[in-house]
């Protein structure tokens, strides 16, 4: 029955973003065309995400659909409409007095949110009434979908720097700006201070902060270490029903077994939730042990290097709470990107992006993208393939049993090669076929025979002889050169 449903799904997505203009060829590509096995572009060969198409819904359904019946459905919320679950994990607005290292994150609240204006309130001085009473509803904190830019907003309450005792003091300054930052995607903790502060703690170029270079990166990774067709054979081209019962399969048994997303918290409130036993950062004591003199937050399990208290760090529950990592360290041990969305894969001790978890349980078609559940496959050039999919780049002619030409690591045929690829013999001015033999020099190639790879002067052989070139001449002495060349 399942499959029968999938089989009836099999048809590519052909018309989304369908005419999206190319960023990287612009005006040479005509518009996104889905090539009709390959995933990519028809006119320009790019991928859908170089063209201009916003994802953020397509992503969202792919991550939904990642995580749907799997223990992390608190990430997704089925749509009553359509029921494809989406993931609501992407663009958030924090804003937080500027700058939000400055306020220090007690450990005991890090697990409630903490709107601002509900910090400013707590150390209020006395007196200085902002006319809000203890005990009134508090503002939430703002968390709207819209992709608001990166200028401060003027503050209508006044935040009151940490120091309660100087904040008695000093007169109340007007106007502290709030810095309001929009990200594509924020981890979801409660405490928006941690999750600012775990951003801030990535490599600049990688924070997700929207319409920068960060925003960027992440969305590439999100294409290219989760890839739709790891997960949905719907998203598969021309799957049989084998195929497809063997993909179900696959995909259960890593959501089952790997599949998880990881969680940040400050390693001294983890200690405090482990100590308490019970699961939960909400209940805790102080718990024997913990906070005493033994405890240090211990060492990253991808750098090794020490972490520090006040600082968040990743746990992931596929690998165990005695184990944690840097923000930054959080990473795929093949591709070494931050995991997007610190979506993981935990494998035999190791940390994987979805992409490269797949190619270590499945070969890969150096075709389609796809893993490959067939048992027949083709290995060819240090790659897999379907047997079907082992084409001329250019063309789409099936290569089995024809000649074929590496050209950027794609394979090409013959006829192709000829036409769009080969290089004409400085000697003979004839197009140096892809079987011959050819010595090449700076922009100039020569059939490595003795009719054409000679000196110009004297016509002796300079096969495995010392030669010169120049603007595509070759001689074997000064002489020669002098004689030809006046
Ligand atoms: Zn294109
Ligand atoms: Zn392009
Ligand atoms: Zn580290
Ligand atoms: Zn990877
Ligand atoms: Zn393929
Ligand atoms: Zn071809
Ligand atoms: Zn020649
Ligand atoms: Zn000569």
């Amino acid at each position: 029955m399942e499959i029968e449903k999938e089989m009836k799904k099999m048809t590519l997505g052909h018309e989304f973003g369908a005419g999206a203009a190319c960023l990287k060829c612009k005006d040479k590509c005509e518009g996104f065309e889905l090539h009709f096995w390959r995933k990519i572009c028809r006119n320009c060969k790019c991928g859908l995400t170089e063209h201009d198409v916003a994802m953020n819904s397509e992503e969202d359904k792919k991550v939904g659909k990642l995580f749907e019946d799997t223990k992390y459905t608190r990430l997704i919320a089925k749509l009553k409409t359509d029921g494809i679950p989406s993931y609501h994990g992407s663009m958030v607005t924090i804003t937080l007095p500027s700058p939000a290292t400055a306020y220090i994150l007690p450990p005991s609240a890090s697990s409630t949110v903490v709107p601002p204006s509900a910090t400013a309130d707590s150390v209020q001085p006395p007196g200085a009434s902002t006319g809000s009473t203890p005990g009134n509803a508090r503002p939430q904190p703002q968390v709207h979908p819209v992709p608001a830019s990166v200028a401060p907003v003027k503050a209508n309450k006044v935040p009151v720097p940490v120091s309660a005792t100087s904040a008695n003091l000093v007169p109340v300054p007007k106007d502290v700006p709030l810095k309001s930052v929009t990200y594509e995607w924020a981890p979801p903790v409660a405490n928006k201070h941690l999750a600012v502060r775990y951003i801030e703690l990535l490599p600049p170029e990688k924070r997700p902060v929207t319409g920068t270079e960060g925003a960027a990166y992440r969305r590439q990774q999100m294409a290219r270490q989760l890839p739709e067709h790891d997960q949905d054979p719907s998203k598969c081209h021309e799957l049989n029903p084998d195929e497809v019962k063997q993909m179900q399969q696959y995909v259960r048994r890593y959501k089952d077994e790997a599949l998880g997303v990881g969680d940040v918290m400050l390693p001294e409130e983890m200690a405090l939730v482990q100590a308490g036993g019970q699961g939960g950062p909400g209940g805790v004591g102080v718990p024997p042990g913990a906070g005493g003199a033994g405890f240090g937050p211990g060492f990253c399990h991808h750098c090794q290097q020490p972490m520090r208290l006040g600082e968040p760090a990743v746990y992931a529950e596929r690998a165990g709470y005695d184990r944690l990592w840097h923000p930054a360290c959080f990473v795929c041990c093949t591709c070494n990107e931050l995991l997007v969305d610190m979506i993981y894969f935990w494998k035999k001790d190791k940390m994987y992006c979805g992409r490269h978890y797949g190619d270590s349980e499945k070969p890969r078609c150096a075709g389609c993208d796809e893993l490959i559940f067939s048992n027949e496959y083709t290995q060819a050039e240090g790659q897999n393939w379907h047997l079907k999919h082992f084409c001329c780049f250019d063309c789409d002619r099936i290569l089995a049993g024809e000649t074929y030409v590496m050209e950027n690591e794609k394979p090409v045929c013959k006829p192709c090669y000829m036409k769009n690829y080969a290089v004409k013999c400085s000697a003979c001015q004839n197009v140096v076929e892809p079987e011959a033999q050819r010595v090449s020099y700076g922009e100039h190639h020569w059939h490595a025979e003795p009719q054409c790879f000679k000196c110009s002067g004297c016509a002796k052989c300079l096969m495995g002889q010392r030669f010169m070139a120049l603007q595509g001449y070759l001689f074997c002495s000064v002489e020669c050169k002098k004689k030809t060349i006046a």
